[in-house]
């Protein structure tokens, strides 16, 4: 207990270093990398596989498009007419679509360069700016926030739009001006996946009986093998967290009902402490009907057992009906969690640490995934 307790105080204190030194630049991308450096056993760090590039973290150029198919293509949409603004060297949107927001940043603009005025909200023949009233349907709060760096040329304005609903954004441009488009997800998208990796930050989940390996960083290895077997589908797949953060259970719950997602597969491990001979994989599902889509949780439940099994070889230990879990008793849409393991029995650890047993089961998600989709 002590040695967790003084682990968790040197983390907090990397972190807190790390964000006090970086905060000017201001990229949450690099406090990752430093507080990766002193999270990971050595040993492990360098079995992870290279990172895949994630919807969350990518940033979108803008589209040539006109005023009309931007219409055409959005429940409704923000305009920057471009003599607004002193040219921009860039432009890009990033989607945070766990805390339902669309940031738009232009870089090379200088402090104060764009006035919230010129920020027009268009739906249909309706167009305002400035003061967001609580009935919109659409927009919770718009924020101009000044990015200053050392090097003056990259000082940056960044647009941040809080949104009440699951928005597919797009950023177009014509000669006179910017759009960001946006269209509720699951009109923009004909299926719709999400993918949870459990637990995360300071919420390890649990842990191999040596307690070297942690629940947080097996699930996300798995996810992004799975991420790449996914991207090659017609599939849209949204993920809880592509790193190692805590997200909490409320928030993962929200993304999958604010999309309707077609599915939720939430990825965990299991352990019994004292139990080394207890092993296996097991799904979990709520008894009731999910509001959205097609499937029932235990079909869900049972394709993805049986798929897993059936890739790894690994014990059938059953579907089970779990009521009680908030991720399962709070989702909308059909759910199943996977206990891909049992961390405290030492061939199922040995298979869940390896590249090759990480793939196996990746696969097998995969194609309970694949299946339930049909
Ligand atoms: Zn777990």
């Amino acid at each position: 207990m002590e040695i967790r307790e003084w682990r968790r105080l040197a983390i907090q204190s990397i972190a807190f270093f790390v964000v006090v030194f970086v905060s000017g630049l201001g990229f949450s991308q690099r406090i990752q990398q430093q507080l990766e450096i002193g999270v990971h056993a050595e040993d492990y760090k360098e079995s992870r596989s290279q990172k895949t590039v994630f919807p969350q973290e990518k940033k979108e150029a803008p589209t040539v498009a006109t005023k009309a198919l931007v219409e055409e293509r959005s429940d409704t949409y923000i305009k920057i007419p471009k003599e607004a603004i002193a040219s921009p060297a860039k432009v890009y949107l990033q989607n945070r679509y766990m805390d339902f927001q669309v940031i738009v940043t232009f870089q090379g603009v200088a402090r104060g360069g764009i006035d919230s005025g010129d920020i027009l909200r268009v739906r249909g023949y309706h167009v305002s700016s400035g003061r967001i009233s609580k009935k919109d349907p659409a927009f919770r709060k718009i924020e101009v926030v000044d990015q200053r760096e050392r090097d003056l040329q990259k000082n940056s304005v960044q647009l941040r739009f809080t949104l009440k609903k699951a928005y597919e954004p797009i950023l177009f441009e014509s000669d006179e001006a910017y759009y960001i488009s946006l269209l509720a997800a699951r009109k923009a998208h004909e299926k719709i996946v999400v993918v949870d990796a459990g637990h995360g930050g300071m919420d390890e989940g649990t842990s191999s009986a040596n307690r070297k390996y942690q629940e947080k960083d097996v699930v996300l290895d798995v996810q992004e093998k799975l991420s790449r077997l996914l991207e090659k589908t017609d599939m849209t797949v949204y993920y809880t967290r592509t790193k190692d953060e805590e997200v909490s259970k409320k928030d993962r719950t929200r993304l999958a009902n604010g999309l309707q997602a077609d599915l939720f597969v939430s990825i965990h491990c299991n352990a019994l402490r004292g139990g080394s001979n207890t092993f296996g994989v097991e799904t979990l599902y709520a008894g009731k009907a999910p509001r959205y889509g097609k499937l029932e949780n235990k079909e869900l439940a049972d394709v993805i057992l049986n798929q897993v099994v059936a890739s790894t070889d690994m014990k059938k230990r059953g579907t089970i009906k779990r009521n009680d879990l908030y991720l399962l008793r709070h989702s909308k849409v059909p759910t199943a969690i996977v206990e891909i393991g049992y961390m405290t029995n030492q061939d199922d650890m040995s298979l869940m640490k390896k590249e090759i047993g990480q793939q196996k089961i990746a696969e097998g998600i995969y194609r309970g995934i694949m299946n339930a989709m049909k």
